[in-house]
């Protein structure tokens, strides 16, 4: 078999610097904001593209003992990284995942009357079976016991009968807008369902807050708080200052420069036509890497990107490896190949990359490739 050459970095493709030292920072932000509460971290899907095992190893030296991760597959990979913490699985067991579960002591979601029925039988004739966090939908339709599978489970308690459920959750739609009244209503309603399940089970820790309901207030913290995007510095709330300290940085290198006359166009479809001579640089990084393709349209804010704290419009459709800049107004001298062009950093950052490309910012970093050259700053990266 020949060795594996993708991960060369010749230099020509982008670097992702992930500040650890900042994740570390905003968790103990967070921590701060909700003193009540245990703070635990999502960090479903490759820790929200950073990569998940120096994300948990840093989030662990800081003091995090529980995790919520999606699947069954993230939680058996964290259960390797971090051999005592408790990982939450938050799409819940199917048949085909209850023995690795099991195995890996991964604590699963219970997020229907099937997937209690299931669970229940997991431990075998007679025995309890591992402990579980139970979820109620108060306002998402996502996932969770909805109102008739709730009614359904409070008719028939013996259901619950051989599980231990840890905790009680549930989760909001509209932290991020805190004067939307569905934060009020969802959090009525999962107070309710706690007090009528505790009526059945005792005493039972509740969990209610993503990132952007840690900012809501004590009312929404409960036992447990669940923070992801501002663990990782997007902003939790919509149109309020963001108190995150930004985690990551993208840097790709120009490629080539070009002269540009009037009525020539530049990149596929030719939909951009320069309207004075211009010069045009080629960078190196694309959609592929997780650029978003959108911020290279007409209809959003146009994105710029930054050639030593330079503003420089993206210029032309973004494509999968390159994407081209209007260089015409900065020093001749920063537009030359090999320099560095930053596409995230200091002047730049996730959300406005998002927001120019009519996505939100979780999608910008959720979607880092795996070709962008990984740096890691700070923190804990391996044992
Ligand atoms: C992803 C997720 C979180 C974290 O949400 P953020 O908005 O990223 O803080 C919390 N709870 C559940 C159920 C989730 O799916």
């Amino acid at each position: 078999m020949g060795a594996d050459h993708s991960a060369i970095h010749d230099g020509s493709g982008a670097t992702l610097v992930v500040d650890l030292d900042a994740v570390a920072e905003n968790y103990d932000t967070l921590r701060q904001k909700s003193p009540g509460a245990e703070a635990g971290a999502a960090i479903k899907a490759d820790a929200y593209g950073l990569g998940l095992e120096p994300v948990a190893r840093t989030l662990s030296a800081a003091g995090c003992r529980t995790f919520f991760v999606a699947t069954v597959g993230e939680g058996l990979a964290l259960r390797h990284i971090l051999p005592a913490a408790e990982i939450i699985v938050l799409n819940g067991p199917s048949r085909e995942s209850v023995s690795l579960i099991l195995d890996a002591s991964l604590s699963p979601t219970l997020n229907s009357l099937h997937q209690i029925d299931l669970w229940r039988h997991s431990g075998g004739d007679g025995d309890e079976a591992a402990s579980a966090y139970l979820h109620f939908d108060t306002g998402m339709n996502r996932l969770g016991l909805g109102a008739d599978e709730a009614e359904a489970l409070f008719a028939d308690p013996s259901r619950l009968h051989d599980i231990s459920i840890s905790t009680v959750m549930s989760h909001l739609a509209c932290a991020d807008t805190p004067d939307n009244p569905m934060n009020a209503a969802q959090l009525a309603a999962f107070r309710a369902l706690r007090a009528r399940l505790e009526g059945v089970i005792g005493p039972v820790r509740a969990s209610l807050a993503n990132s952007p309901g840690v900012f809501l207030g004590p009312d929404y913290h409960f036992d447990l708080v669940r923070p992801g995007a501002a663990l990782f510095g997007l902003a939790p709330q919509i149109g309020a200052r963001n108190p995150m300290r930004q985690t990551v940085e993208i840097y790709a290198k120009i490629l080539q420069v070009r002269s540009v006359d009037t009525h020539m166009t530049v990149g596929y479809g030719a939909a951009h036509r320069v309207e004075r001579p211009s010069r045009i640089a080629t960078v190196g990084a694309g959609y592929a890497d997780g650029y978003p393709r959108a911020a290279g349209s007409r209809s959003g804010e146009t994105m710029h990107a930054f050639i030593a704290g330079h503003r420089v419009p993206l210029f032309g459709r973004v494509s999968m490896d390159l994407i081209t800049l209007d260089v015409s107004d900065i020093p001749e001298a920063l537009a030359v190949p090999g320099q560095e062009v930053e596409l995230l950093g200091p002047h730049a950052t996730p959300d406005s990359l998002a927001a120019s490309a009519g996505t939100i910012g979780y999608e910008v970093i959720a979607r880092f490739g795996n070709r962008l050259h990984r740096v890691y700053r700070g923190g804990v990266t391996r044992r």
